[in-house]
C-alpha cells in the first residue's frame, strides 16, 4: 500500500481543449498524481503524448474516470486502455463513469479492438498477453475508495436544456468528481454549466479544475456562444462565481476555446471581478501543486 500523502499531491493538465482540434490544446484531460499513484480524468486527443511528454509513465495510470461521452473525452481511451498495457501495465485498469461507459469500453475491447489485441497478444508475446481493463458505470452516491483517497461524483448540467428528445436527455449522464485525501479536495468538473451538482463537488475545494469554454468578449452578440454558456459550457463568470460562492481554494481554468493572449488576459480580468484567490488560466502541461495550508 502506499502511504497516503497530500503534501506530495499535484494536477497537471495534460489536455485543455475541447472538440476544436487545436495542436497547443489536447483534448480534456486532468491528472491527478497522490503519491505514486496517477488517477486519470478523461481521456481526451493526444492524453498518451501529453503523458510521455510530462514525463508520466502511461503504465502507472489507474483508474481512469470518465465524465461524460462526448468525444473530446474519450476519444483517447482505447490508447489509453491499450498502451498502458503495451507499457507495462501489470493491474487491471479500472474505468469509472456515467451509466453507458461499460457498453463502450466492452465496446471498444471487444469489437473495435479485438483483432489489434489479439494481434499483439499472439504476435508480440513480450507483453505477455492481454491486460484485461474493468469498466463501471456509476452514479451519484457511488464511492470509488481506497486506504488513501476516496473520489466520489454527482450529475452536472452539460447541454440538458437543449432541445434533444426526452429520451436522450434521459441517457445523457454527466459526471462532475470530487477527489479527497484526508482533508484535501480537488475537484474536476467535467463539463457544466453553474449547477448544483457543480456546487455540491467545488464546495471547499482546495483546488477546482473548471471548465471554462469563453469570456463575455467573445460570447457577447454571438448567439451561438451565448448559448453555450447558457446551456452547455461554464463561462469565465459561471467559473469565477461557483468558485467564489463554493469557497475554493485554487481555481484552474481548462476546456478553454482557441483563442488570443488578449482573449485570455480579458477572461482572466474577467474571473477576477469576482473571484480573487489563487487562479491558473490552464495551459498544456500546467501542473498545480496542492499547497497544505
Ligand atoms: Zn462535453
Amino acid at each position: 500500500m502506499i502511504p497516503s500523502n497530500p503534501d506530495d499531491t499535484s494536477v497537471l493538465l495534460l489536455g485543455t481543449g475541447g472538440p476544436w482540434v487545436s495542436a497547443d490544446r489536447f483534448g480534456p484531460s486532468t491528472l491527478i498524481r497522490h503519491g505514486a499513484e496517477r488517477l486519470l480524468f478523461d481521456a481526451g486527443r493526444g492524453v498518451g503524448i501529453r503523458l510521455v511528454e510530462a514525463g508520466e509513465e502511461p503504465a502507472q495510470v489507474n483508474p481512469v474516470f470518465i465524465t461524460h461521452h462526448h468525444l473530446d473525452h474519450i476519444s483517447d481511451l482505447a490508447d489509453v486502455m491499450i498502451t498502458t498495457w503495451l507499457r507495462g501495465r501489470t493491474e487491471e485498469l479500472k474505468i469509472y463513469g456515467p451509466p453507458g461507459t461499460e457498453e463502450i469500453v466492452d465496446t471498444l475491447v471487444n469489437k473495435v479492438y479485438a483483432k489489434d489485441i489479439e494481434w499483439r497478444s499472439v504476435g508480440e508475446p513480450a507483453f505477455g498477453g492481454w491486460k484485461p481493463v474493468q469498466a463501471k458505470d456509476i452514479e451519484p452516491g457511488d464511492v470509488v475508495e481506497t486506504p488513501n483517497w476516496r473520489v466520489s461524483c454527482a450529475y452536472v448540467v452539460h447541454g440538458h436544456g437543449l432541445n434533444f428528445s426526452k429520451k436522450f436527455k434521459n441517457n445523457w449522464k454527466c459526471l462532475s468528481y470530487r477527489f479527497e485525501a484526508g482533508d484535501r479536495v480537488i475537484t474536476v468538473s467535467g463539463d457544466s454549466i453553474d449547477c448544483g451538482g457543480l456546487r455540491k463537488m467545488a464546495q471547499d475545494a482546495d483546488i477546482l479544475v473548471q471548465c471554462c469554454f469563453a469570456g463575455s468578449m467573445e460570447t457577447r452578440g454571438n448567439s451561438h456562444l451565448s448559448d453555450v454558456a447558457t446551456f452547455t459550457l461554464a463561462d469565465a463568470v459561471q467559473a469565477a462565481t461557483v468558485a467564489k460562492e463554493c469557497g475554493v481554494g485554487h481555481l484552474v481554468l481548462t476546456h478553454l476555446r482557441p483563442k488570443s493572449e488578449a482573449e485570455l488576459a480579458a477572461l482572466e480580468a474577467e474571473v477576477r471581478q469576482t473571484y480573487d484567490g489563487p487562479l491558473t488560466i490552464g495551459r498544456d502541461m500546467t501542473s498545480v501543486p496542492l499547497h497544505i495550508a
